[in-house]
């Protein structure tokens, strides 16, 4: 997994933010529900102290306490519903206190007071031992004008443990929820996200060869949508472009045939002239040597221009590759001899392919001419074509000067020579090799080379047969 991907950023983010949002609301919640809670007990606690010191205290007298403190037992009986209540005379005298509650979470002498009798109302939390009770403190008066504080109280446990319970809850519900929305977010971006994948894998597939596709519209009416649209119509200019260079090369190319023809002619009689003096005849001849590679030059452009154009295949047909290659070698061959050379060529009758057999044989040429160039007198260069596979694989190999490791990758790109100085005093301009990859794309077929400085070279191609080729006995 690619932990820099835009989706698994983009949902890290999402979770972190919305863990600390979670987080937040969560402390606030529990926060404002203690307060709430809190408040809500000790209001009730205050209404409870307020009701006794209006129904039991105020009709009272000091001699009458103890019947307060009966009253209250019977009224509210605190011991059975876990409250507090405590009754206390302004000298401090304790008039009533309620006994140990049932559930003995607190011990009521051990309640601290809450202020001096006949003072303001008060409520808090107070702690008591282990526990905390939430107690009120309302003064009182009684009919014979004695002042009393009565202070009424609850345990703050069972609101303690409702809390506790919402805190488990959020404990387990917030990670639960977190993951959930982050395993939604993540499918959510990863469809978001899918047409860029699509868009990626098409522009990867998208070479000069084949600028007339384009990339994978995105109807999503978004910034993506945008950026597909701009992108292919930045690879229909681009298209423009390239196709203008090549038809201008097109152009160029045939515009200078025909003057180039004219100056060879012209050239080559004037060249012939017994009248001009022999020093003009051999300068002559050398600017005809020029002028014969340059039309070579001007021709190669030609033929690569129209390969790149995508010639019609009006002139494909199944041939036999090995036969080709044999009567190549053959009339190749005395080439070879010229240098001292020996072609030796290794092809059975019976590999058929399709294409045009005109083309395939100049690869032929190609290849065998540039063995021929680049292999010293006395050596060998081999043709072989032979059935693989399904395939047809040409080989024309020698042992001659090789091709170092850093020029491979380039020798089939145009305009391309190891050693400009020796390509050019064996006449190449470094076009055929691009000439021989162009018409082995244009054919379907692969070439490649094997080849060190001094080992010789191989070139290697490999088309696949003709459908119905029967197979070999
Ligand atoms: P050129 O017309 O200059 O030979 P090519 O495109 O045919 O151009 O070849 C490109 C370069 O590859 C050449 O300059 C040459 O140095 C090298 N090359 C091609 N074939 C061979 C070979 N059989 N042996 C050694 N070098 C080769």
């Amino acid at each position: 997994m690619n932990l820099r991907s835009l989706s698994l950023r983009l949902v890290t983010w999402y979770a972190g933010v919305l863990t600390v949002v979670f987080l937040v609301l969560a402390a606030l919640t529990f926060a404002l529900l203690r307060h709430y809670l809190e408040a809500n007990v000790l209001d009730n606690q205050a209404r409870r102290a307020r009701q006794i010191a209006a129904t039991l205290i105020a009709h009272a007298s000091r001699d009458a306490e103890a019947a307060v403190g009966a009253q209250v037992e019977n009224l509210y009986s605190p011991e059975s519903n876990d409250r507090f209540i405590r009754i206390t005379r302004d000298d401090g005298t304790i008039v009533y206190a309620s006994g140990a509650p049932r559930g003995e979470r607190f011990v009521p002498s051990r309640v601290p007071p809450l202020g001096a009798a006949g003072t303001a109302s008060a409520a808090r939390k107070v702690p008591v031992g282990e526990d905390a009770l939430l107690i009120a403190a309302v003064p009182a008066t009684a009919a014979d004008g004695t002042r009393y504080r009565v202070e009424v109280g609850t345990s703050a446990a069972p609101l303690e443990a409702t809390l506790r319970r919402l805190l488990a809850l959020l404990a387990v519900g917030l990670p639960l929820a977190v993951a959930a929305a982050a395993a939604g977010g993540f499918v959510l971006v990863r469809r978001a996200l899918e047409p860029v994948e699509r868009i990626a894998r098409k522009a990867e597939e998208i070479t000069q060869h084949n600028l007339s596709e384009r990339l994978p519209r995105v109807h999503s009416g978004d910034e993506l949508e945008r950026l597909s649209v701009s992108l292919n119509h930045m690879i229909s200019r681009l298209q423009e472009a390239i196709e203008g260079s090549k038809q201008f090369i097109a152009d160029a190319s045939h515009e200078l045939r025909t003057p180039l023809a004219v100056m060879r002619g012209e050239l080559e009689g004037l060249a012939q002239d017994r009248l001009l003096g022999r020093e003009t005849r051999e300068t002559l001849g050398s600017v005809l040597e020029e002028v014969e590679r340059l039309a070579e030059i001007v021709e190669s452009l030609f033929a690569l221009s129209r390969l790149d154009a995508g010639e019609a295949h009006a002139e494909w047909r199944p041939f036999d590759l090995a036969e080709l290659a044999a009567t190549t070698a053959e009339q190749m061959s005395l080439l070879a001899t010229d240098k001292n050379l020996s072609i030796a060529c290794d092809s059975r009758p019976g590999v058929l392919v399709e294409g045009d057999p005109a083309r395939l044989k100049q690869v032929i040429v190609n290849l065998l001419d540039n063995a021929i160039k680049y292999t010293p007198a006395g050596g060998r260069v081999r043709l072989s074509v032979r059935r693989e596979q399904g395939f047809a694989v040409l080989e024309v190999a020698d042992d001659g000067i090789g091709i170092p490791a850093e020029a491979l990758p380039h020798v089939f790109k145009r305009f391309f020579r190891v050693d400009r100085s020796r390509s050019r005093e064996q006449g190449g301009a470094g076009l055929g090799l691009a000439i021989v990859q162009s018409i082995c794309a244009a054919h379907g077929a692969h070439i490649e080379v094997v080849s060190g400085p001094g080992r010789g070279s191989t070139f290697r191609l490999r088309q696949p047969l003709a459908a119905g080729t029967p197979l070999p006995v």
